[in-house]
């Protein structure tokens, strides 16, 4: 209890009294103190090893310029060039702080009490937390079984049937974190033909760039038929400017005129905006970025499975990895040795962990390290 007396959490609503704050994982810059940030190999928030295009660092440097100036409050020169990228107009667009915080205003702007919010078993952890804050009733749909071609991955189907006249809001993540999973075109198309017209479908897509498997398409094809569909992007990922917080949400414009009047006029700072413009003009960079990171997860995965481990199928930057009953010695193990992945205990997948693909180094000192507390054990 503070001076005054006063409790703060009686004052707060519901659904913020039983919200608890995201969990990062580890304390990285305590571990980063610990064991010199250039020796701690850091697998454990998706970070894109390869680092964004040289262009950017040109870009961030000209525009600290002008840093004493307010940001471009509308984010023009971005939107127009995400505008050609995606064939969509300006007001189809929305910048964020990061996707992160659009994810959480549209519950905040759609959904709230007396509502429900619908999302899969093993989603993003931030879809639960929306709703919370937002104070809707958080609905988790069954994800597919383990022994399933797609294990612990969207079942649209049963996200469908989860759907009830008081749901306002669907998020699907595709790919999905931290799973790596993914759904098909069809499959969208069916579930989108399914929802009824005022209940809001949000498709996280914060790795889309990553994704290359023959079946997957974003979900962008879509809106021009469905005024109820929301993609979210990020430039955390692939583009790698994950400090920056820049993300994006295109939709109907009706949708995004609601949303900028709730937007904070100056959401995304200028670094972000110029930044986010330079990455977006070098397509070669991103594209080697991109094939890079297949290369080295399939190699990881490969290196994994050989050791016996359960590794489920990826369309991202990460791996989830079936480590069994001893995932957490093995975990903290690796930490004690400055490796550092996610435990997926916060998930209820307990015996696995969200494995980073790294570069070439790190995931060798990675393996390096599974394979020393192995043998200690
Ligand atoms: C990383 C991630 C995001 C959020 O990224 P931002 O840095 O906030 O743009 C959103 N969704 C998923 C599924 C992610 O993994």
């Amino acid at each position: 209890m503070n001076p005054g007396g006063i409790d703060f959490e009686r004052l707060t609503s519901d659904g913020i009294r039983r919200l608890r704050a995201y969990d990062p994982g580890h304390d990285l810059i305590a571990l980063r103190q610990r064991f010199g940030a250039d020796r701690l190999v850091e697998l454990g928030s998706n970070e894109n090893p390869y680092g964004p295009s040289p262009r950017v660092r040109e870009a961030v440097l000209a525009a600290l310029a002008d840093i004493h100036r307010y940001p471009d409050p509308l984010g023009s020169g971005l939107k127009r060039a995400l505008a050609a990228k995606h064939g969509v107009t300006l007001p189809q667009l929305l910048l964020g702080n990061g996707s992160h915080e659009l994810l959480m205003q549209f519950a905040q702007v759609f959904a709230g009490l007396d509502s429900s919010i619908v999302a899969s078993q093993y989603g993003f952890a931030v879809y639960a937390l929306a709703a919370q804050a937002s104070g809707a009733r958080f609905v988790a749909a069954p994800a597919f079984p383990r022994g399933h071609a797609m294990p612990h991955g969207h079942d649209l189907d049963a996200i469908a049937t989860a759907i009830e006249p008081a749901t306002r809001l669907v998020y699907l993540a595709n790919p999905n974190n931290p799973t790596g999973t993914w759904f098909g075109a069809p499959a969208l198309a069916a579930f989108m033909a399914k929802v009824p017209g005022d209940v809001l479908v949000v498709v996280d897509e914060a790795y889309a760039e990553l994704a290359d498997a023959p079946d997957y398409a974003s979900a962008i094809s879509l809106l021009a038929r469905y005024p109820n569909l929301v993609v979210t992007r990020t430039f955390s990922k692939a583009y790698a400017l994950a400090a920056l917080r820049i993300g994006y949400a295109v939709a109907h414009p009706a949708l995004i005129a609601v949303m900028e009047r709730v937007r904070e006029s100056f959401n995304v700072n200028a670094l972000g905006l110029a930044a986010a413009e330079a990455a977006l003009a070098d397509e070669e960079h991103l594209r080697l970025g991109c094939a890079g990171n297949l290369e080295r997860r399939e190699a990881l995965a490969r290196d994994l499975r050989e050791r016996g481990y359960a590794v489920y199928p990826s369309q991202t930057n990460f791996l989830l990895t079936e480590f069994g009953p001893r995932s957490v010695a093995l975990e903290s193990g690796l930490v004690a040795r400055g490796v550092v992945l996610r435990p997926m205990v916060g998930y209820g997948l307990p015996e696995c962990l969200r494995i980073t693909v790294g570069d070439a180094a790190e995931n060798a000192r990675l393996l390096q390290a599974i394979d020393e507390v192995r043998h200690e054990h």
